[in-house]
């Protein structure tokens, strides 16, 4: 899919621009919200505080409860319950959500808004509102987000940088990933040129957890597996948590994202999974590729989605179950040598 064309742009301004007098605006972001989810979303807002829009409000659907490390992002004030919001918002934002069906209860918002733009960079992106800025070259939704404060003529602070930095930072891995470009990193320097500091960013973001997390981590990663006849030949590890691990450790779901991290470090296998528990019969599952195999084709066939290396999908059934489905279909997800843009991108 191309990226944003200038029409796209203008319209996106235009729907900001446009806007009655004290408008209320509705931002969104993707269920589960993720730090590119957030900080896009609380980036963006806090611009549209520049701007003099006072009615906003941020929210996501699904349980309103936000990640411990995610919770002093600034601009958190703005944050709604999802049954709380506007019902007929002048404007709707949504913020790194490549489907309708990531807005959860919020989806029926798109027809009573007055209007609807889409900010994102999923390639698999549905164009589920009437304004689309998707773009599929962005490390994260937060670079979409960056570009429109800018042509709204918004600069950027300490507050909105520190948003926009977690968002960064957690979809290009801290800077590893392929999708770590020259542009990212000018990105980055526009962001810490505000005064934040990435070294105290970092810690509370990405290496701060409870001890009981650690426990935790050591019970699902000693009973990771590793098949290397799975995917063709090219290997499959994975590991599984449950609701019961997260009891027994006293822990929060969200400990549980960094596990894919460790689990894809095995060198034997090209794709790795992370079956996680959030209902009886019901899971979360992450998945990625070291770039032999189009993980989000086997993520959008189980009515998930993603990006190539990096895609999930809910699951039913018992870890079993799912993690038989996945199998099923990675044969068929295995990149012919000769297809444009075999790169591992890793991002999420
Ligand atoms: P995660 O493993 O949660 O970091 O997600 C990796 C990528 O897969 C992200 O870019 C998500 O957009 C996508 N993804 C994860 N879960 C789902 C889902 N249930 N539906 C659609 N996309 C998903
Ligand atoms: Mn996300
Ligand atoms: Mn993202």
């Amino acid at each position: 899919m191309a990226g944003p064309s200038e029409a796209d742009w203008a319209a996106a301004v235009a729907a900001v621009r446009d806007l009655p007098e004290d408008p209320e605006v509705l931002l969104i972001c993707h269920v589960n919200p993720d730090g590119d989810a957030l900080g896009s979303m609380l980036g963006f807002g806090l611009g549209l505080r520049r701007l003099g829009i006072r009615r906003l409000q941020a929210t996501f659907p699904g349980p309103p409860e936000v990640p411990e490390p995610l919770r002093g992002l600034p601009g958190a004030e703005l944050l709604v319950p999802a049954d709380r919001v506007y019902p007929a918002p002048d404007l709707m934002i949504c913020f790194d959500a490549a489907s309708e069906s990531r807005l959860g209860e919020l989806l029926g918002r798109l027809d009573t808004a007055g209007t609807s733009v889409v900010l994102d960079h999923h390639a698999s992106n549905t164009r589920f509102g009437a304004v689309h800025v998707v773009d599929p070259a962005a490390a994260a939704t937060s670079v979409v987000a960056e570009e429109l404060l800018d042509r709204l003529g918004v600069p950027l602070d300490a507050a909105i940088a520190e948003c926009f930095y977690v968002a960064l930072a957690t979809d290009t891995g801290s800077f590893r990933f392929a999708a770590t470009t020259p542009a990212v990193h000018l990105m980055a320097a526009r962001l810490l040129a505000t005064g934040i500091d990435p070294g105290v960013i970092s810690r509370r973001i990405f290496d701060t957890r409870p001890f009981g997390a650690v426990r935790l981590y050591g019970d699902v990663l000693g009973r990771a597996r590793l098949e290397p006849a799975s995917a063709a030949g090219l290997g499959l590890v994975w590991t599984y948590a449950t609701l019961d691990d997260l009891t027994r450790h006293d822990q929060r779901p969200y400990v549980l994202e960094p596990l894919i991290d460790s689990v894809r470090c095995a060198a034997e296998a090209d794709v790795s999974c992370v079956v996680k528990q959030i209902a009886p019969g019901e899971w979360a599952v992450s998945m990625r590729s070291k770039g032999r195999v189009d993980v989000s084709r086997v993520a959008v066939a189980l009515g998930g989605g993603g990006h190539r290396f990096a895609a999930g999908f809910t699951g039913r059934g018992t870890a079993d179950e799912v993690v038989d489905r996945i199998r099923e279909q990675l044969d068929g997800a295995v990149i012919s040598d000769d297809s444009e843009g075999c790169r591992p991108s890793g991002r999420a």
